[in-house]
């Protein structure tokens, strides 16, 4: 037995054969121009494309059952790259100069790809959509090799370099009984997919894991981080034992009677389904930029109005926390045209649009979002990535606007309960005042950990600092709960570091009221509550405050 660690992502085990994830296919080199039938191979060329884009569409829609619409749409826009005019003439001129299909493939899609990798953020993402698209063709056009990840043996664990978000969405659950990356952390892309999907994984092992070979039977451990490989008898076991978690389908109190809240991070409104499944008490965080995601324009107030209101009646008694538009940063959305950015994570991202350039669509989200307040259920709305008392101001403002407006219309609606979130150094030393002027705060500890650590969130090279157990993110944790509880507010979490639960203990002991987090971890966060005296907990928490060091508060629970 071989035992490598990582980070669990998922409370889940899954046991099966790797297969790891070949993404470059090796062409060799071209035959003579002079052996090359131009018309074959465009004939062979405009096969493969009708193939690759029938496939494409019955992937879309199988994710859109399995991950969500919007997400699915990532495919759709795999299909505007496969009939791309200016690819496909230079795929053709490739032809036209000798070179045989797969080979005019390979040159065609290498400038658009080099031109996407020199970009920013989510712009660089799409040289992976493209290199989705060369490979999906390249696999139809030889048998040259290349994973085809959405028809993987079943029983496969994956192991590969790093999965992007379009690569996570292809797997199927069915088939995939778990995967693990070299690169990675808890709050990749990688890893929240892997939550709504289900599915084991562990992320972040490092090179130790390019030893473990094709076909050898390995155990994905996402609970313990652990990937095992040659696992003995007793491991094997334990890993195909089906994990059977208490769903608790009502609110929870820690052993002494405090009740905190445990809600859900949606996405998409496919995401519903698995959070009232697995015992959300409501959803804790909705992130509307999804459904602005994927598309050529974005969705109308109407059409927001029947998404909000379709979250709200799967909670009737629980509350659906709503977050505006958080666009910017590494969530760019084409039709925005958002301004290029040495470094988007300090630019324009969040609120700052909000209140700039994306003034109306925030206006038309606000309308879409106090109309759908009106209904049966019980809404809230929050801010993203405010960090100035004026931002907040501002967005109130506009609220009030709004709701003034719809009063002069004669259109039925209710103003939210409103909220920020602490996301920013800047927020944790403003949070009295903020949270005098809402309902509520909610920790997103996926960018305060970036800010106050100066980590970014998706360089591997600094996960470590990327990490809320340093003090400093839990001091400034612990400062904003004073705030919020100092000026008659609620205080939530609805980053990643609310869902671990080997944290569940020390958060209770933090004072927060509220976790949210993918649907997946709900039973045994609830079940982490339940288990906690308060005193306990507040112990927990004091220590973990007063240690100079990140090792001393490593996961507190075990210690
Ligand atoms: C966070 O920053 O912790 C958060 C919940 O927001 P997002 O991950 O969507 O940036
Ligand atoms: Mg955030």
């Amino acid at each position: 037995m071989r035992t490598l660690t990582g980070t669990g992502v998922t409370p889940l085990s899954g046991l099966g054969r790797v297969v790891w994830y070949a993404d470059e296919i090796e062409l060799g080199n071209p035959p003579d121009p002079s052996e090359i039938d131009a018309d074959a191979e465009r004939a062979r060329l405009e096969d493969a494309r009708s193939t690759a884009e029938t496939d494409l569409e019955s992937e879309r829609e199988r994710a859109e059952e399995r991950v969500g619409e919007e997400e699915a749409e990532v495919f759709g826009a795999h299909v505007q790259f496969l009939n791309d005019p200016q690819l496909r003439e230079d795929i053709e001129d490739a032809i036209e100069e000798g070179l045989p299909a797969e080979h005019a493939v390979q040159e065609g899609f290498s400038g658009p790809i080099e031109q996407f990798e020199g970009m920013e953020g989510r712009m660089a993402e799409r040289a992976d959509d493209l290199r989705d698209v060369r490979d999906r063709l390249l696999r139809v056009l030889t048998d040259a090799g290349g994973t085809d990840l959405a028809n993987l043996p079943e029983g496969s664990i994956l192991l590969a370099e790093r999965l992007t978000p379009s690569d996570t969405a292809k797997l199927d659950p069915e088939r995939v009984a778990g995967f693990a990356t070299v690169l990675g952390g808890r709050t990749s892309h990688a890893a929240i997919f892997a939550r709504s999907l289900g599915l084991p994984a562990v992320v972040g092992v490092g090179d130790d894991l390019q030893d473990i070979e094709e076909g050898a039977e390995l155990v994905v451990d996402g609970e313990a981080g652990e990937v095992i490989a040659d696992p003995d008898e007793s491991v094997r076991e334990r890993a195909a034992t089906i994990r059977e978690v208490e769903i608790r389908r009502e609110p929870v109190e820690t052993a002494d009677g405090r009740g905190i809240e445990v809600a859900a991070n949606l996405g998409t409104l496919a995401e519903l389904e698995g959070a009232v499944e697995h015992g959300a008490d409501g959803v804790g965080l909705f992130r509307t930029e999804f459904l602005f995601l994927d598309r050529e324009s974005p969705p109308d107030e109407d059409e927001q109005y029947e998404t909000y209101r379709e979250a709200l009646s799967a909670f009737p008694d629980g509350r659906v926390v709503v977050r505006t538009l958080d666009v910017g940063g590494d969530k760019p959305i084409p039709y925005l045209d958002l301004p290029e950015s040495e470094n988007p994570f300090l630019g324009e991202r969040g609120i700052r649009r909000s209140l700039g350039p994306d003034s109306e669509l925030f206006g038309s989200q606000l309308r879409a979002l106090l109309r759908a307040a009106a209904g049966e259920g019980s809404l809230a709305v929050m801010f993203p990535l405010v960090s100035t008392v004026e931002e907040l101001e501002s967005a109130i403002e506009a609220v009030e606007r709004v709701a003034d407006d719809l009063e002069r219309e004669g259109v039925e609606h209710a103003v939210p309960e409103l909220g920020v979130m602490v996301e920013t150094p800047g927020a944790v030393f403003v949070a009295e005042e903020l949270a005098a002027r809402v309902d509520f705060l909610s920790i997103g500890t996926n960018d305060l950990a970036q800010y106050v650590m100066a980590a970014a969130r998706d360089d591997d090279r600094v996960a470590d600092l990327h990490d809320p157990l340093h003090p400093p993110v839990l001091r400034a944790i612990a400062r904003s709960v004073e705030a919020a509880h100092a000026n008659d507010a609620w205080i939530g979490m609805c980053g990643e570091m609310a869902g671990d639960p080997a944290l569940t203990e020390l958060l209770v002991g933090l004072g927060l009221d509220e976790l949210s987090m993918s649907a997946v971890t709900i039973p045994d966060v609830k079940a982490g509550v339940a288990e906690s005296e308060t005193d306990a907990a507040a112990a927990l928490a004091k220590e973990a405050l007063e240690s100079p060091t990140k090792h001393a508060v490593t996961n507190p629970v075990d210690q």
